[in-house]
């Protein structure tokens, strides 16, 4: 069954997952707010990601865990720092605008079908177009099939063919802009004078406050090649086009880790790196049927990049295709080259044993905290119709909001108190919700939307023999268990 992301978003704001920024003034294009079910999730993903990048890394090649510190750095930085990574100035995407739908494009999230006889108008799409919309569309305005067209990203295509370029959104062809460069971050005044002297920037990437910090975290503490540093994060961008819920937007938080090693072993970490990250998004429960790994191609790569491979899941709007999850990066010792020149400062690593001095070169992976949320959220949505909600939320238990749902099935005196005292036992160490009111029917189906893997509920058996009734939110079985025995029930299930 495909699933729908008008009803995921739906879900999501009627459940107190994510709601638009600003909702009771209309929203703001490109921000969310996290509910308190969301603000659970999130955490738990970047807990989760926190634990096994900086509180128990993996497991190194050599049989012994590497080493791997954290950083908490400041949004706003020394402006210097963004020339020298090439944000300001670089931090461009060419954008075309259309002088018809007075819509503004990315050139590279646009797609042309160019006529392969070179005869008559070629036809331009957003690059997640479905294939009947495009075959509707082409046969509309050109009486030609798929088959005709060649296709190339509007970046790729030569500026004197753009007179003969249908738009996105119109019907006519010659309305589009030559593309132009549109520079991402946001800006800021520091201090009371808005002059530019005092400009500054939101960051655009988590990445850059842990460069910056390099040289005080080798100086502080006792961290060898190699290493690495982590950091979770806010990060900005004035995206043009934000879209698809949150996957894009403006105000997005971020998880990266820099990993400073030897250029010689940069192969050996590469994969090392790409089969970790793997492995931690299956044991979330992402299937690997839903990921895909992309070898960016020279052409697509970031500057300072000499390989990439995109972690890709197949988001709902993007099916059957899929769409950027985590970049696992290749930066070679572009940023510590770079802002060692922009701050006079020396940014190398001495190797004692060795007695040699060198900048290590850094492979990252990064990825979107929020984005990572929302492809939780896409996988575990579950539409079954045998259930009185319709549908359910099958988040791996270690994400989920909420462990247990603890229901005395009336809200009679009896049921209440010993309802009670399991919360209290069990709150210290799981998420739990304590839940009384209403038939027993409609609590379930509270729980199964927001994805509460386990509910307890206290009958009158659990008065005389002092056992509960589990309830497995998949399969919807019931078993009956001692009142003793639910705190290892609920940690032997829940771990990660
Ligand atoms: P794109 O080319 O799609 O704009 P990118 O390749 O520039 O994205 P990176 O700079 O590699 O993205 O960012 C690393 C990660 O940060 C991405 O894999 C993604 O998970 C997340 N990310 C980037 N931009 C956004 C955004 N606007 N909203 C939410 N998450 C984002």
């Amino acid at each position: 069954m495909t699933k729908d992301m008008k009803d995921i978003v739906a879900l999501c704001k009627r459940r107190g997952f994510i709601f638009p920024a600003s909702d009771i003034y209309g929203g703001l294009n490109g921000f969310w707010d996290y509910g308190p079910l969301g603000t659970e999730l999130k955490n738990n993903l970047r807990d989760r990601w926190w634990k096994d990048m900086v509180i128990t890394p993996p497991i190194g090649p050599d049989g012994a865990p590497i080493e791997i510190v954290g950083v908490d750095s400041s949004i706003i930085q020394n402006p210097r720092c963004w020339e020298a990574s090439g944000h300001i100035g670089g931090f461009n995407d060419p954008m075309v605008d259309c002088k018809e739908s007075k819509k503004r494009y990315r050139a590279d999230h646009v797609v042309v079908y160019l006529p392969k006889d070179g005869e008559g108008v070629a036809v331009s799409f957003d690059k997640d177009a479905e294939d009947d919309e495009i075959e509707k569309r082409l046969k509309k305005l050109t009486k030609k099939t798929p088959a005709d067209f060649e296709t190339a990203k509007l970046d790729q295509v030569d500026v004197a063919k753009f007179a003969n370029i249908i738009g996105p959104d119109v019907k006519e062809a010659g309305t589009l802009t030559e593309p132009r460069q549109f520079n991402m971050m946001f800006h800021t005044y520091v201090g009371a004078a808005a002059g530019d002297e005092n400009k500054a920037y939101l960051r655009p990437e988590t990445c850059a406050g842990i460069f910056l910090n390099f040289k005080n975290v080798v100086d502080s503490s006792r961290v060898k090649v190699p290493f690495g540093i982590a950091q979770v994060g806010k990060a900005f961008r004035n995206e043009v086009t934000p879209r698809n819920f949150v996957f894009r937007s403006r105000e997005f938080e971020q998880m990266e880790l820099e990993w400073f090693c030897e250029e010689e072993d940069v192969p050996m970490w590469f994969d090392f790196w790409v089969e970790q990250r793997t492995n931690f998004w299956l044991s979330l429960g992402l299937p690997k049927s839903s990921l895909h790994f992309l070898d960016v191609p020279k052409d697509d790569l970031a500057h300072y990049s000499s390989r990439t491979i995109d972690v890709e899941y197949q988001f709902p709007f993007a099916a059957p295709d899929f769409d950027e999850l985590e970049g696992i990066a290749h930066r070679g010792c572009f940023d510590l080259t770079q802002h060692a020149e922009f701050s006079g400062q020396k940014l190398d690593y001495f190797d004692q044993p060795n007695n040699r001095r060198f900048v290590p070169h850094v492979i990252e992976p990064s990825t979107g905290l929020t984005r990572g949320v929302l492809a939780l959220l896409c996988e575990a949505y579950t539409v079954d119709e045998n259930r009185p909600s319709g549908v359910y939320m099958n988040f791996h238990p270690s994400m989920a909001p909420k462990k247990a749902a603890i229901l005395p099935l009336t809200a009679k005196e009896d049921h209440v108190p010993t309802a009670q005292k399991l919360y209290m036992d069990l709150r210290d160490e799981f998420v739990v919700d304590l839940d009384i009111k209403q038939n027993i029917g409609k609590r379930y189906a509270r729980q199964d939307e927001i994805g509460t893997p386990y509910c307890f509920t206290i009958d009158n058996d659990t008065l005389a023999d002092g056992t509960v009734t589990v309830r497995e939110r998949n399969t919807m079985s019931q078993e009956r268990i001692h009142l003793d025995k639910v705190k290892d029930f609920l940690r032997e299930k829940i771990k990660g």
